[in-house]
């Protein structure tokens, strides 16, 4: 067990968390980890199982118009206003199991708690347990959250199952969902009695075990371009006959290109600023080249991300600088293919400032750190409601059944989120 300064979590607390993370993981087994695909019978299997695990605390639920489940207190249920408590129950193929259902799990911890001791939070707040945010079934990611907000494109519709190949569109309508609202861009639900979004997750990388702390309040999630398959084309040759000068070697040029994107990276870090860049696909043809061979054309991936706009679109220029610079030394020709765009999401000022103070108060020292993961967050953030994450201690990564998260670790994050609901009357906007 991982020793949590300062927060002794309860034993009830402890036992109702590691029950409900047991049952969920055992409904949903794989060959390895676990797997919840976004919109499907067992994704609806697992809101189900939480709805009447919820109806016996005393709470009441029901579906939203995007066919996510919703809890609240009975004295909540006709409230005008409300903080979203939430994330998401699908997973990735083979994943583990506290990616999504932990934010989902805490929402109902903290539901339950005031429930069973008389408590009220300080605004009404209602636990959404969302569908679909993993990209790994459709393509798209976020899938539930853009489509409460409106902001579901029509690619995005189009986008085809990874298993049946039927469009997102036609399986969202299958749930009962209003699509024509959807591809008109509408929000499904009426955004202004959203006070503020809320959401627990596990910490992705491993910041938070460097720092022996078992949570931190996020400050941004990070924005990303992305290029799946960019080309760089060269001529092939014999890898013994042909002298340095008249290579027109793609390989090389492509390696150029990483190490100048490298450079301008570690200038970056070195200016105080946010950026992480990932070339996570590279490969020359198999079956055409060899060990002997000049490679005549080598196709790779390019995933960059930060907390800064203007970090982005200034790695962007860079790309397209030190790509022609390339071509003219090296003789070569780089082809990008569509650039996809994801903002970067700043969480709210004043909710970071609450649960920091939330931290604080339970006696644990605050650690505020940014999100390299995207989150269903960003997504609110972006549609203009107050937004904030609380991130939790986790080893191993994420998207994989190795993750591993201590129960009080998990309960410190859910500590800091009950106070601050309890606590906090300036939530989020209108306050
Ligand atoms: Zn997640």
């Amino acid at each position: 067990m991982t020793p949590s300064v300062g927060f002794a979590p309860q034993a009830s607390d402890a036992r109702l968390a590691a029950s409900l993370f047991q049952e969920a993981a055992r409904r949903s087994p794989d060959v390895a980890g676990i797997s919840r695909p976004a919109f499907s019978a067992k994704e609806t299997e697992i809101l189900e199982w939480l709805r009447a695990e919820a109806e016996g605390m005393g709470l009441c639920t029901w579906y939203d118009a995007g066919q996510n489940l919703r809890m609240c207190l009975p004295e909540d249920a006709q409230a005008e206003r409300f903080v979203l408590v939430g994330s998401h129950v699908d997973s990735v193929p083979m994943g583990g199991n506290y990616d999504g259902l932990a934010g989902v799990l805490a929402g109902l911890i903290c539901l339950a708690r005031a429930r069973s001791r008389g408590e009220r939070f300080a605004r009404p707040v209602q636990v959404i347990a969302m569908r679909a945010e993993e990209s790994a079934w459709f393509g798209p990611c976020y899938i539930a959250s853009k489509a409460l907000t409106g902001a579901l494109s029509a690619q995005e519709c189009a986008a085809l199952h990874r298993g049946d190949h039927r469009p997102l569109g036609e399986h969202m309508r299958d749930f009962g969902i209003d699509m024509n609202r959807v591809q008109s861009g509408l929000p499904l639900i009426d955004l202004d009695q959203v006070l503020g979004y809320v959401e627990l997750h596990i910490e992705q990388g491993p910041m938070l075990i460097g720092k022996g702390s078992p949570a931190a309040v996020v400050t941004g999630i990070r924005g990303n371009f992305r290029h799946r398959d960019v080309c760089c084309s060269g001529q092939a040759g014999h890898s013994g006959a042909v002298p340095r000068a008249f290579r027109r070697d793609p390989v090389m040029a492509m390696s150029d290109l990483l190490m100048r994107l490298d450079d301008a990276w570690a200038s970056i870090i070195q200016k105080g600023e946010d950026l992480v860049l990932t070339s996570g696909i590279v490969h020359t043809d198999a079956e055409r080249n060899a060990m002997t061979r000049i490679a005549d054309e080598v196709r790779f991936s390019l995933d960059i991300r930060s907390q800064s706009s203007d970090v982005l679109e200034g790695m962007q220029g860079l790309l397209s600088q030190e790509m022609a610079q390339i071509e003219r030394e090296r003789r070569v020709s780089f082809a990008l293919d569509a650039c996809h765009w994801t903002a970067p999401a700043m969480m709210d000022a004043g909710l970071v400032e609450d649960l920091s103070a939330s931290m604080q108060r339970i006696g644990l020292p605050v650690v505020r750190m940014a999100s390299g993961g995207g989150h269903d967050a960003a997504v609110f953030a972006n549609a203009g409601i107050p937004s904030a994450m609380v991130f939790v201690r986790n080893r191993n990564g994420s998207h994989n059944p190795d993750e591993a998260m201590e129960i009080d670790d998990f309960l410190s994050g859910v500590e800091i989120i009950y106070d601050m609901l309890k606590q906090s009357r300036s939530v989020g906007r209108g306050a």
